[in-house]
């Protein structure tokens, strides 16, 4: 499957497993001439290999014709910070977004998304939709993770693909769905520093099949 239609195939999963409602949110992969991305406003259902659109790292079309997602200054700005990092997934997911408008960090208390987030999921200081400076907000909250949340808005996921910045997103939600309910239990238990580090350290070098 070449990287377009992994991006199709990865928009209609957000949209299925609810991790954005209509055709809020947005996702793109990295490509050698840049990266590529949803376009503006379709329908996920909708969209098909002529509708993505390939952004240089400087923001500019270099192939489609579709007005592109309008975060797209989000995309540039973590591809041009960070190297290693492959995919943007941008979802609006219900529990994520109750802490992004409560402007709470979600607590590292479960194993998953310490291994695959690296820690707490920090809130990116408000600014608005689609501007230069969420993207700088975004960079600044996200340093040393995989996601943060975006004030009053919703999550951003970040990955080596866009498997692992789809998992990142989805493993979020429901780490939010998560504290949220054991706080009604009662104060929920934070994971040590310590742990937290040879978890990181377990998923990035050992886990899975090798
Ligand atoms: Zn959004």
């Amino acid at each position: 499957m070449n990287a377009k239609e992994q991006l199709i195939q990865y928009g209609l999963k957000m949209k299925n497993d609810c991790l954005v409602k209509a055709n809020w949110g947005n996702l793109s992969i990295r490509v050698p001439q840049g990266f590529i991305i949803s376009p503006s406003g379709m329908n996920y259902e909708d969209i098909s290999i002529e509708d993505i659109v390939t952004l240089n790292l400087s923001g500019n079309i270099v192939e489609g014709f579709r007005k592109p997602s309008s975060e797209y200054l989000l995309h540039s700005e973590i591809y041009r910070e960070f190297e290693n990092i492959n995919s943007v997934v941008h979802t609006h997911s219900t529990y994520a977004s109750a802490f992004a408008v409560s402007r709470k960090e979600i607590p590292p208390i479960i194993e998953d998304m310490v291994q695959i987030a690296g820690g707490n999921i920090r809130v990116a200081e408000y600014a608005l939709p689609g501007t230069g400076e969420l993207a700088k907000n975004v960079i600044k909250a996200i340093e040393g993770r995989n996601a943060c949340l975006l004030a009053n808005h919703g999550l951003t996921g970040i990955g080596r693909n866009i498997e692992e910045a789809y998992k990142v997103c989805l493993i979020v939600e429901k780490s939010a769905q998560i504290a949220y309910i054991s706080k009604n239990l009662g104060e929920p238990f934070i994971l040590s520093d310590k742990d937290i580090e040879i978890m990181r350290e377990y998923y990035l070098n050992s886990y899975g099949q090798k």
